[in-house]
């Protein structure tokens, strides 16, 4: 039995005209204009005109978007951090719901940047948080001193994950290989043989960040992949004991994921390959599935019939984050540069298809 009722996402710090109810809250961030872009002179195609609408400027004229929060290439990690409202689906976790947060758009826009920060540094032994950390380390911290506040005693776990070329890798174990994901009628989709570590105090949570990002790069390099294919997922549970009016305890069992999302310019590669997709090994199956069921879920005629999570590894396992009573974050990245007008177009185009989508409370799943 819950106890409380999820807050709306959408009602957060900023609070706009946008619907209450929608468990998606859809994020656009600018990063600025690099040095390479400025000595090549480029040029920004990118007016935020409020918090909420962004201004296309296209060869053919302008687009206007809407989205809960805009955010410009002033936006500091820190505003970054209150502005999205990750904090309220941070509550919700603690309150035993699921939620997912991730960072959609092509390779160099700054997914990574916003999730954890500048990663050069994260990955270093005797990293020091600064103000460079982005949403992760926040939310970290932010969990912890929630929970310290709460009354209930809280255990936490975290697990992270990588999805390269649809085989799941374990980055806090790397030697375990390709592992596989299973499924039950207790816990849904799961990874068989991941490593969960427990974690009894704040450093260790940061310390699974930093070894998950140090062994993305070590692997990258090793394989030599490119990363900007690769998905990765870091997963925090927490589970508390509650007691309710009659003095019976009962467990909570909350779960966040932080994606860091393959380059989108990705998915137009899938795209290319039409009804292939499965014969080939395709490029990258889960960015275009993700896309699939965000449209589906967006979708009113189609959600109560067929959300197609299972097609891909990722879609599976963010099947209990996304619609549900569950609220997930979309931060679609941008790069202002004129010379990626298309690629920010697209990017824009598959954050509206998020901004669809309304907490539905069933959702079939066959
Ligand atoms: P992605 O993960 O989308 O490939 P990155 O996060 O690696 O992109 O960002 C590309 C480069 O741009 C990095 O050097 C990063 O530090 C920088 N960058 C991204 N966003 C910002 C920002 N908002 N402010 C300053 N630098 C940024």
């Amino acid at each position: 039995q819950r106890k409380n009722t999820p807050k709306s996402l959408i009602s957060g710090t900023t609070g706009t005209d946008i619907e209450i109810g929608e468990s998606v809250r859809v994020c656009v961030r600018s990063r600025p204009l690099n040095e390479k872009e400025i000595s090549s002179g480029d040029t920004s195609c990118v007016t935020v005109i409020n918090p909420q609408t962004l201004q296309l400027n296209l060869k053919s004229g302008t687009k206007n978007f809407r989205f809960h929060q805009v955010m410009d290439e002033n936006y500091t990690q820190g505003q970054m951090f209150s502005d999205s409202g990750v904090h309220i689906l941070l509550d919700s976790v603690l309150d035993g719901y699921s939620g997912c947060v991730f960072a959609y758009g092509q390779t160099g826009s700054g997914k990574t940047y916003t999730m954890a920060g500048v990663e050069e540094n994260l990955g270093k032994q005797d990293y020091v948080s600064n103000e460079t950390d982005g949403i992760i380390p926040r939310s970290i911290s932010y969990m912890w001193q929630n929970m310290t506040r709460r009354k209930e005693q809280y255990y936490v776990k975290a697990a992270f994950m990588e999805i390269y070329n649809e085989q799941l890798r374990d980055l806090l174990n790397p030697a375990s290989g390709v592992l596989h994901l299973r499924w039950n009628i207790k816990s849904g989709f799961y990874v068989e043989n991941m490593l969960v570590v427990d974690c009894t105090n704040i450093d260790d949570l940061i310390m699974v960040l930093h070894e998950g990002i140090r062994n993305r790069k070590t692997s990258s390099h090793e394989l030599n992949k490119d990363s900007s294919r690769s998905h990765s997922l870091l997963l925090i549970h927490t589970i508390s004991e509650e007691k309710n009016e009659d003095g019976h305890s009962f467990k909570k069992y909350g779960k966040i994921s932080f994606v860091d999302l393959a380059g989108s310019e990705r998915l137009k590669e899938s795209k290319s390959q039409g009804a292939m997709i499965k014969e080939t090994g395709n490029i990258n199956k889960s960015l275009f599935m993700l896309g699939k069921v965000i449209s589906a879920l967006g979708d009113k005629k189609k959600v109560k019939s067929h959300i197609p999570y299972r097609d891909s590894k990722l879609t599976k396992l963010l099947m209990d984050s996304l619609g549900g009573t569950s609220k997930a974050l979309m931060i679609a990245n941008i790069s202002p540069a004129s010379a990626y007008v298309e690629e920010t177009m697209s990017t824009l185009n598959y954050a509206t298809r998020a901004m669809n989508i309304k907490n539905k409370p069933v959702i079939q799943v066959d």
